[in-house]
């Protein structure tokens, strides 16, 4: 899969090079670009950014098709032109639940951004000077973490325990668990399967962490 920025010049270099590749877009550039739409439309930019952009991140990482439309109608009641603009602009490379193959919840390119941030000191450096900077620090960075985990009581960091709890809070909205067909205080209804590692509302395929209706068979039929 490539991620871009969706540059101009890249779209048919990546076609070309890359052929059927599957080209996807970084959500933080596209959301610069809907950015300047509101001021085409009459929208005073400052006044209204928070919300535009709000609306725009709802839209972009609705993880379902009816939670989509939901985000999508909500921005058309506001401003049709901005709704046209998604709707125009490449679904299937962006927003979440239209996606042709899967990003794991990851909207946006901050593995590369960590690795130019980590190589920045080292980047004019003769090879093997940048070689060895980059073990010396993979070293350090290694020992660092080792000593953090020693500190970790239930096998996770605090972060991800913390998530976790997070998470098993949310349970109290399960009504009832009927083999594995969830039915939600609100009436929604959810299908998990354990073994693939799936829900219906797509958060745990996202993300890679178990959502609360996961975790909610897990607790209520005592597995
Ligand atoms: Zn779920």
């Amino acid at each position: 899969m490539i991620m871009s920025d969706r540059q101009s010049t890249l779209l048919p270099a990546v076609a070309q090079v890359f052929r059927k590749e599957y080209h996807s877009y970084f959500l933080r550039c596209l959301t610069e670009n809907f950015l300047k739409e509101p001021t085409k439309h009459g929208i005073c930019k400052e006044a209204t950014k928070q919300i535009v952009k709000e609306m725009f991140y709802r839209v972009a990482h609705a993880p379902t098709v009816g939670e989509y439309n939901v985000a999508l109608d909500e921005m058309r009641c506001y401003k049709a032109e901005l709704a046209t603009w998604v709707e125009e602009n490449e679904l299937g490379q962006w927003v979440a639940s239209k996606l042709t193959k899967e990003r794991w919840g990851r909207m946006n390119n901050n593995v590369i951004e960590s690795w130019n941030n980590w190589m920045r000191h080292l980047r004019p450096m003769p090879v093997l000077w940048l070689v060895s900077g980059h073990l010396e620090k993979l070293e350090k960075k290694m020992d660092q973490h080792k000593m953090e985990m020693l500190k970790w009581k239930n096998g996770v960091e605090d972060r991800i325990e913390q998530k976790l709890a997070d998470t098993y809070k949310k349970m109290g909205c399960i009504a009832a668990v009927e083999c594995y067909n969830l039915m939600l205080t609100n009436s929604r209804r959810l299908v998990v399967k354990l073994g693939q590692q799936t829900c219906t509302c797509r958060q745990w395929q996202m993300r890679g962490l178990s959502c609360y209706h996961a975790l909610a068979v897990i607790a209520k039929a005592n597995l």
